[in-house]
């Protein structure tokens, strides 16, 4: 019999949050008992930031000092986390009720306060001569816990400019946000969303969302193509103002890169993680040279779509038909055991995700869309689903699941100053999980169309988290050097880069499309955040590289593996994301490292073409 309290989403229907069982909704009560807590903690960060200020004029007095105003601020930012996740978890529940909504608001108002009471502390520690906080380092082993920190702020130092450039600099600062900001009043406010009439004359608004949705249910190709046309056309018609306010991002960076004297823009971009620029180039390189299984996965989807012409528009629908529900209540043993190559602590610590309230499940009135998992330092992860029972949900399942854990495991191990880890390492155990559990979910599987499907969200991941994400560096790299080398910026040019991307990336196996050219004009992150996603394809590839020891059939070397890779989620922020990668057996200036992607990319393919009998 099942437990009495068993809820499904029904499909269509959004319910309110108190018809939803307790156990399917996270417990908060583990970051504050009572919002009269809350209040109290609210309270105390408050005086603590007012405490701070009497560090400010003090860090050359000695290494006791400066340890002291560290563990200030260690116990400052403990209590932030705690402030800031209770008043922000409970608005994403319901983000229609106003009491919560200005409690968080409340939360950010401090947290600006904040800011502007310990602007001070870092420039200050850097007017101390690097030699004597080293000195102070050796003398005291409680500040030696700081020595990364310290080194690497230091680290950043070095293309800091005296007092009157820095003032310069940041007048320009004003500026930096221009581009961009116009670029996303031209795609949200003030876009007009083309409608279209499809074949069986339904009329619909292309919206970001329905648009798609349509490429990724559509059975009917002349459908995909008047929905890819009619929206392109948008940013085609608007090309020259598009590449403008993109030349304007590029001439941003290359300013700041020349300002502060690194030789090229991605050396500045790299510079604060440390990373060497023929990493990025390396990955780059080395995928442009594994395309081979991307275009052998386009032929096999072309031959078992059976369409004449194959075009961008038809790299998203589904090869096999499959509307298997996933209920949650099953699931969550399939991701623990999932997890068993990882070790029975790790497996441990899922099922403790899973009984002890960490999880809200599902949809409910107002609730936040999407997912995610909250590192809340003091208390343990939360994640955040809107589960509807699909494949997706379930892998998306994994993914959170994999955040929390390295969350966990940095959380324990780490201080709190290396509690936290930047986002070239974060996305590794979140993949890593979900190959995890493709793998499990592989061995379950029982009819060939189950395998299908598994096999096809395996490879369409590949595709749009590894190949895509690299092909925009690409774009990235090739524009940023065009300003570099003096070039000029028009539509005409961009499009060129772009149509010469889809040329070395796809060969023959998409049929061109003229108004492809114009793609770049429709990704937000070239314009919000230049060279960011190259970290989704290494953290892609470092997965990839760590999943060949975890799968391997010999035992010592299987543990050896997955010891080295849970020392990497211990570790946090504790280094550089490369010399922590490096610990853990990847080494991302590798050619091999990369080329591990395509290689598995090409099993998956084989696989797959057996599944549908098209081998
Ligand atoms: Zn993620």
């Amino acid at each position: 019999m099942p437990p009495v309290d068993t809820f499904r989403p029904e499909k269509g229907r959004v319910v309110s949050r108190s018809d939803v069982p307790t156990r399917y909704k996270w417990d908060l009560t583990a970051i504050c008992q009572t919002p009269a807590e809350w209040q109290a903690a609210y309270a105390q960060l408050d005086a603590s930031i007012e405490a701070f200020k009497k560090y400010q004029g003090t860090l050359a007095q000695g290494g006791e000092r400066l340890l002291s105003a560290f563990r200030s601020m260690d116990e400052m930012g403990a209590l932030s986390y705690r402030v800031w996740y209770y008043a922000s978890l409970q608005h994403d529940e319901d983000q229609r009720n106003n009491e919560n909504n200005a409690r968080r608001q409340q939360v950010q108002i401090l947290f600006a306060r904040q800011q502007q009471a310990s602007s001070w502390f870092n420039p200050e520690l850097l007017e101390i001569p690097l030699e004597t906080v080293r000195l102070w380092l050796s003398q005291h082993a409680e500040l030696a816990v700081y020595r990364f920190a310290i080194e690497s702020l230091f680290h950043e130092q070095e293309h800091v400019l005296d007092a009157e450039g820095e003032r310069l600099l940041s007048y320009a600062g004003r500026l930096n946000s221009v581009s961009y900001d116009s670029y996303s009043a031209l795609t949200t406010a003030d876009m007009r969303f083309p409608s279209i009439t499809l074949a069986d004359g339904d009329e619909v608004v292309l919206t970001y969302g329905q648009y798609r949705a349509l490429l990724e249910t559509n059975r009917h190709q002349a459908d995909r193509a008047t929905a890819y046309r009619a929206f392109h056309t948008i940013y085609a018609d608007n090309q020259n103002t598009y590449a403008s306010l993109y030349n304007g991002v590029l001439q941003r960076d290359w300013f700041h890169a020349r300002a502060r004297g690194y030789s090229s823009t991605l050396e500045a971009a790299l510079h604060g993680n440390n990373i060497p620029t023929s990493v990025v180039e390396n990955l780059i390189q080395v995928t442009r040279q594994g395309v081979e299984p991307l275009r052998r996965y386009h032929r096999l989807r072309r031959r078992t779509l059976g369409l004449d012409s194959y075009k961008l528009f038809d790299v998203f629908v589904p090869l096999v038909e499959h509307d298997a529900r996933y209920p949650y209540d099953e699931v969550g043993e399939w991701i623990v055991q999932s997890v068993a190559p990882l070790g029975r602590d790790y497996q441990k610590q899922v099922r403790t995700a899973f009984e002890g309230g960490w999880i809200d499940v599902y949809e409910n009135a107002g609730k936040r869309s999407g997912a995610y998992s909250a590192p809340v330092y003091g208390s343990h992860p939360y994640m955040l689903l809107n589960y509807n029972e699909t494949l997706d949900a379930v892998f998306t399942l994994a993914h959170e699941m994999g955040h929390s854990i390295h969350t966990l495991l940095s959380h324990q191990a780490q201080p709190f100053v290396y509690a936290g880890y930047t986002i070239f390492v974060a996305e590794v155990p979140s993949t890593l999980s979900e190959a995890l559990f493709l793998d499990f979910m592989l061995e379950r599987a029982k009819t060939r169309e189950e395998r299908a499907v598994l096999l096809q969200h395996a490879i369409d991941s590949i595709t749009s988290t590894f190949y895509t994400q690299v092909m925009f560096a690409d774009f990235e790299l090739q524009a940023h050097r065009l300003v570099e080398d003096d070039q000029p910026i028009t539509a005409d040019a961009l499009n060129g880069i772009y149509s010469g991307l889809l040329r070395d990336y796809y060969g023959d196996v998409i049929d061109h499309e003229d108004l492809s050219r114009v793609t770049w004009a429709r990704i937000p992150h070239f314009f919000s955040t230049p060279y960011y996603v190259y970290q989704y394809a290494t953290c892609f590839a470092s997965t990839a590289r760590i999943m060949q020891d975890v799968r391997s059939t010999e035992a010592p070397a299987r543990s050896a593996a997955v010891e080295r890779y849970l020392a990497l989620l211990r570790a946090g922020g504790s280094d550089y994301p490369m010399a922590l990668l490096s610990r853990a057996g990847v080494d991302l200036s590798q050619p091999h490292t990369v080329s591990a992607v395509a290689a598995e990319l090409d099993v998956l393919v084989a696989r797959l073409e057996r599944e549908l009998g098209a081998a």
